[in-house]
C-alpha cells in the first residue's frame, strides 16, 4: 500500500510534468471506486499547485473563468491510491491499461490516467477549501517531515494510547502518512519493540522514534518509493526503497545489526517484524 514516500514520488513526478493546459474532456469509468465524486467541474480548469498531505495528494485547479474571480473558482482534486492504484501521465494516443477509472485529458494531448485494480482508491473533486476543511484531511495528525514535528509532537498525539506502538502509528489521526512498512522500519532504527504499549515510552524513545520515522522516510522519497508489487511513479517506473528495507518483509531472516533471527508477529489484523535482541521489550526510554 502506497504511503507517505511513495505518495511524494507520485507528487513530485507530476510536478515535473508540469501540466498547464486546461482539461479540455474527463473519462470516468463505469465502476464504484471506494469514495469518488463527480469530476465534471474540472472540465476547461488549469491546473496549479500540487500540495501532498498524507498518503493523499491535493491538486489545486483554476476554474474557467480563470483568475480574479475570487477564490470559489479554484477547485480541488483530492487523489488517493488505496492498495493498487496508480497515476499516470500519458500521450491521449496511448493505449488504456484495464482498470482506468478517471482520465483527465489536457489541451496539450497529454493526460492524467488513475488505474487502480483494487479500488481501494479513489477521488474527490471540491472546492479547494472545502477538501481542507473537512476530511479525510481535515482529521489527518502532523506532517512527520514539518519541521514543527517531534517526539513531542508525536508523544501528545499518541502517548496516551494503550495500544502497541506499531499500531498506534499506522492510524492517520495520529500522524499523517504512516504505514506498516515505514513504522517497522522506524522502529528497528529507533530500536524499539513493535509491540510495547504506546504509553509505556518515555520522552527520549519518543525522540528517537520521531528521528527515526523522519529517516525512513526521507530514505524512501530518496528512492522513490518502495515497490513490492503494485506501486509505480507518473512515468510508469518502480520505485528502489524496497532494496534498502532492513527488517519489512524479512522475518526469519539475519538481523543486518546483530545477524540473530527477525522475528514475526500479528498485532491489529497486521504483520509485523522485529530483531528480538536489538529491539527488546523492556527498552521504553
Ligand atoms: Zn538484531
Amino acid at each position: 500500500m502506497p504511503e507517505l514516500p511513495e505518495v511524494e514520488s507520485v507528487r513530485r513526478g507530476l510536478v515535473e510534468a508540469d501540466l498547464r493546459a486546461p482539461v479540455e474532456s474527463i473519462y470516468r469509468s463505469r465502476k464504484r471506486l471506494r469514495y469518488s465524486s463527480s469530476p465534471r467541474a474540472l472540465v476547461g480548469a488549469r491546473p496549479g499547485a500540487l500540495d501532498r498531505r498524507g498518503k493523499y495528494i491535493i491538486w489545486s485547479f483554476h476554474g474557467e473563468r480563470g483568475e480574479g474571480s475570487g477564490d470559489g473558482e479554484r477547485l480541488g482534486l483530492l487523489l488517493h491510491l488505496g492498495m493498487s492504484g496508480r497515476c499516470g501521465v500519458a500521450a491521449a494516443d496511448k493505449p488504456r491499461v484495464p482498470h482506468t477509472h478517471l482520465i483527465l485529458t489536457f489541451a496539450d494531448g497529454r493526460e492524467l490516467r488513475f488505474v487502480d485494480p483494487r479500488r481501494f482508491g479513489g477521488f474527490e473533486v471540491a472546492p479547494l477549501d472545502e477538501l481542507y476543511a473537512r476530511p479525510p484531511i481535515a482529521n489527518l495528525g502532523p506532517e512527520p517531515l514539518d519541521p514543527g514535528f517531534s517526539g513531542e509532537l508525536l508523544a501528545a498525539r499518541v502517548g496516551a494510547s494503550k495500544r502497541a506502538i506499531r499500531d498506534a502509528l499506522l492510524d492517520q489521526h495520529a500522524v499523517a502518512g504512516i504505514g506498516n512498512i515505514y513504522a517497522l522500519e522506524a522502529l528497528f532504527e529507533a530500536g524499539l519493540h513493535p509491540l510495547v504499549e504506546a504509553s509505556r515510552l518515555r520522552p527520549s524513545a519518543w525522540e528517537r522514534l520521531a528521528e527515526a520515522l523522519q529517516q525512513v522516510l526521507r530514505r524512501g522519497i530518496d528512492n522513490g518509493g518502495t515497490t513490492l508489487k503494485d506501486f509505480r511513479n507518473v512515468v510508469g517506473a518502480v520505485g528502489r526503497n524496497q532494496d534498502d528495507l532492513r527488517v519489512y518483509g524479512r522475518a526469519g531472516e539475519p538481523c543486518p545489526t546483530c545477524g540473530r533471527a527477525l522475528k514475526g508477529f500479528v498485532s491489529g489484523g497486521r504483520s509485523g517484524v522485529y530483531c528480538p535482541y536489538d529491539q527488546s521489550r523492556r527498552r521504553v526510554r
